[in-house]
């Protein structure tokens, strides 16, 4: 982009004197990028950012974290996960809480890790966490590949794996006040920016595929605002985001994963949002069928309002109160990418 039109833009943004509107980025990268950019400062009061469910530790409902403590608990049993996850909210108490009293629980950085301790210590079992979005199951997939291929039989996925236009539709069924989306750039690359044209056209709800910079964001903010109550997508993206995706780990991940319905924290249960392993390779699945119930830690938790944007994290009573990143009472402000943790951390 031009200097010129970055200033254009910027003029455009601060100044908007129209309708007022409500963009939603879906994605948790987005809304760090956002705050560290000082994006909203660069808008008219009339452009309002809300925050969405794009956040995957953030949606995980709490009989998934309850489901992970118990196997952690069981003997030669071991579960790895990302660090996030560590100190979710269960019902009653974080893997991080559970680790403390005895359970075996290992932080990885990728589920290929999983592998050499697998070979190296065969009587055990490791059950990997794979939660996340579209972004990360080719990964899970290359794992399953990875045990079919080399028959290793010590190894388990509980998974928890969502996808995105289902609650983004769900979202806009259940009248969350949105008018446009800055869809998750992430997702996109690997799912193409096509798989939000149904949508759109659906709600006449127009979608930008943004990169994470300032500039990126703002471009992207200007289009959604000039084509409010169009049924379009937009590509800001296009040097990484194709219409069809990542069609190699597309394939990868159909080879061994399902569409199925999902339980999302604070939303319940979304018809076709998640992804479960194919019955054939169900042997590698360690029980996460059914782990839907979401049960708060903290009653007084918003966190289900945040993710759907009919609250922002200060509208929440225990927001910076009971509620901070040492002190997570629920999953928002546990990742970096969780709204609350984001908020946090930026807008004080
Ligand atoms: Fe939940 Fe804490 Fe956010 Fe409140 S501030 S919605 S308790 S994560």
């Amino acid at each position: 982009m031009t200097r010129e039109a970055l200033t254009e833009i910027k003029d455009y943004l601060k100044n908007y004197d129209g309708e007022p509107i409500n963009i939603m980025e879906v994605c948790g990268s987005h809304t760090a990028a956002i705050a560290k950019s000082g994006i909203k400062s660069l808008l008219s009061e009339k452009i309002n950012l809300v925050s969405g469910p794009g956040c995957p530790v953030c949606v995980t409902p709490s009989a998934y974290i309850d489901r992970l403590i118990e196997l952690s608990l069981k003997p030669d049993t071991c579960v790895c996960t990302f660090g996030d996850l560590l100190r979710v909210p269960g019902s009653t108490e974080s893997l991080n809480i559970a680790k403390g009293k005895g359970a075996r629980v290992e932080m990885v950085y990728s589920p290929m890790d999983i592998v050499d301790m697998a070979k190296a210590d065969a009587a055990t079992t490791f059950v990997f966490a794979a939660v996340g979005f579209e972004t990360t199951t080719p990964v899970y997939a290359l794992l399953i590949d990875t045990i079919v291929s080399e028959k290793i039989d010590n190894i388990r996925l509980l998974t928890a794996l969502k996808t995105m236009p289902a609650v983004i539709e769900h979202l806009l069924e259940n009248k969350a006040p949105i008018d446009a989306f800055i869809a998750p750039g992430h997702v996109s690359v690997v799912t193409g920016s096509r798989i939000f044209e149904p949508v759109s056209e659906k709600y006449d709800i127009p979608f930008a595929v943004s990169g994470f910079e300032g500039e990126q964001i703002l471009e992207a903010i200007y289009g959604l605002v000039k084509t409010r109550g169009k049924g379009k997508v937009l590509n800001f993206y296009p040097e990484v985001v194709s219409e069809e995706g990542n069609t190699v780990a597309k394939e990868l991940v159909d080879k061994y994963f399902e569409v199925t319905s999902a339980g999302w924290r604070g939303m319940g249960i979304i018809d076709g949002s998640g992804l479960k392993i194919r019955d054939e390779f169900s042997n590698l699945d360690a029980g996460s069928d059914g782990l839907t119930e979401d049960i708060k830690k903290n009653k007084a938790c918003r966190c289900d309002h945040v993710l759907m944007g009919k609250l922002t994290p200060k509208d929440c009573p225990l927001y910076g109160k009971g509620c901070t990143p040492l002190n997570p009472q629920g999953a928002c402000m546990v990742s970096e990418e969780g709204c609350c943790h984001t908020w946090i951390s930026n807008y004080r």
